[in-house]
């Protein structure tokens, strides 16, 4: 194990970068000692990488390659990290990056500055060993992933790209990486990249009405419509479709399974009537097979003598490729009682997702079988949550969630107390990213 790696690691952890989607809220001075530990611990990346700020605190760093038709490579994660969350629940303190068990713990040890270190001591150790790429290399972090802010520092640090005229080859992000098949019922390793990601947008489900005293409701009550349009809606979920990255991805699936469930996956077209039957009864399934809808809050008067004068649901989508917010406010409103109203919040449409087909996916599985063997099962897939990778689209058609970390039952989950990763899973990463430059 290289004491190095978790030593960087754990001073990265000691900083506590939290974000807040008000910016005012956040510390930046936290973000610049984050700053100057990554000066001091990488020093050849300082010296060898033009560096820039991108708006408050986003940190990106470019190393021109010699030129050739290759586009170039960006590595990325962020920066930020949520709240550590209740103090007493930790069995050791949140930033203070306690090696014990084999593991360094604190809020950040999984999400993400794992992904950050290993990226950049990858590129640390290739600077210094007078590697030469014939491609530029940026690598890219923003300091406001985990939160819905205004302004994301990932869209601030795209634009930068778009404007400097920059098209990437491939771009990897935090993601799922290499994990051991017996788990899933696979004889083998099994290494999944998440090739794109379901967009997130928020509806409100709405009535104004003059309201009034509640002794006099007449028919009812402009929350009693709203509730009848949320009843309708979910009455009519919207039909299940079969996209590409999900169909690649049953099918790869299909070889973790035994019996029916295993045909079915493998055939997910062909036996489309029954996969069907199979979503309604598997919530994971049956979110990849539409975009979901879940009404999440509610709200009426302030009072309960008060007859609501606006009346609203909130309704959080997630959004599958192929729909927009144009296509599913008219789906609503198909839908929907016509004395009640529906609008969007908040949210962008779904970017596409990367192909199996390219150079740079197929690279991801010559990567893991040099490192694992012949035995790895690659499993493409649609990432249920979000990641900062989203905004990359527009510049670069391979992007992927990916990292190459070897995980196993020690890791400590994230956003979570007593977040923890083992101190040598940080080589599986270093591995995987050294493969993808020198392969490149
Ligand atoms: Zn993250």
């Amino acid at each position: 194990m290289n004491e190095k790696y978790v030593e960087h690691l754990q001073g990265m952890v000691r900083i506590p970068t939290v974000s807040n989607a008000d910016p005012s809220q956040m510390d930046f001075g936290q973000f610049e000692k984050f700053h100057q530990y990554l000066e001091e611990a990488y020093p050849a990346i300082h010296k060898k990488m033009e560096k820039k700020i991108i708006g408050r605190a986003g940190l990106l760093y470019k190393w021109t390659g010699k030129k050739s038709d290759k586009l170039p490579v960006l590595l990325m994660g962020h920066q930020d990290v949520v709240p550590e969350g209740d103090h007493a629940k930790w069995k050791y303190p949140p930033y203070a990056a306690e090696v014990a068990d084999g593991c360094i713990w604190g809020r950040g040890t999984t999400d993400c500055k794992c992904v950050m270190a290993a990226e950049m001591e990858t590129v640390e150790a290739l600077i210094n060993e007078g590697f030469e790429p014939d491609f530029d290399i940026y690598l890219a972090y923003g300091y406001n992933e985990e939160v819905q802010a205004e302004v994301k520092s990932a869209q601030e640090i795209v634009q930068y790209l778009k404007d400097q005229g920059v098209k990437l080859g491939c771009v990897f992000d935090e993601g799922s990486g290499i994990t051991d098949g017996k788990e899933m019922g696979y004889d083998g390793y099994v290494c999944q990249v998440e090739l794109g990601e379901k967009a997130y947008q928020d509806y409100e489900i709405y009535q104004d009405n003059p309201g009034g005293h509640s002794m006099e409701p007449g028919q009812g009550t402009a929350l009693g419509a709203v509730s009848r349009a949320v009843v309708a809606l979910e009455a009519n979920p919207l039909p299940y479709r079969l996209t590409d990255i999900v169909e690649n991805q049953l099918k790869a699936l299909s070889r973790c399974m035994t019996g029916e469930k295993a045909a079915v996956y493998a055939d997910p077209r062909g036996r489309w009537e029954e996969l069907c039957a199979m979503a309604k009864e598997d919530k994971k399934l049956d979110s990849l097979l539409h975009t979901t809808c879940a009404v999440t809050m509610a709200s009426g008067s302030a009072q309960s003598n008060i007859l609501p004068e606006h009346a609203s649901m909130i309704m959080n989508c997630r959004v599958l490729q192929g729909d927009t917010s144009e296509s599913l406010l008219a789906y609503f409103r198909s839908v929907i009682p016509e004395d009640v109203e529906v609008r969007k919040v908040l949210g962008d449409d779904p970017e596409p997702a990367a192909s199996v087909e390219g150079r740079p996916y197929q690279l991801i599985g010559e990567i893991a079988k040099a490192n694992y063997g012949e035995n790895v099962l690659m499993v493409p897939a649609l990432l249920a949550g979000g990641t900062d990778a989203r905004y990359y689209p527009p510049i670069c058609d391979n992007v992927f969630r990916h990292t190459g970390f070897y995980r196993d039952e020690r890791w400590g989950a994230a956003h979570q107390v007593n977040e923890k990763i083992p101190c040598d899973a940080l080589e599986s990463a270093i591995k995987f990213y050294r493969g993808l430059l020198l392969r490149y």
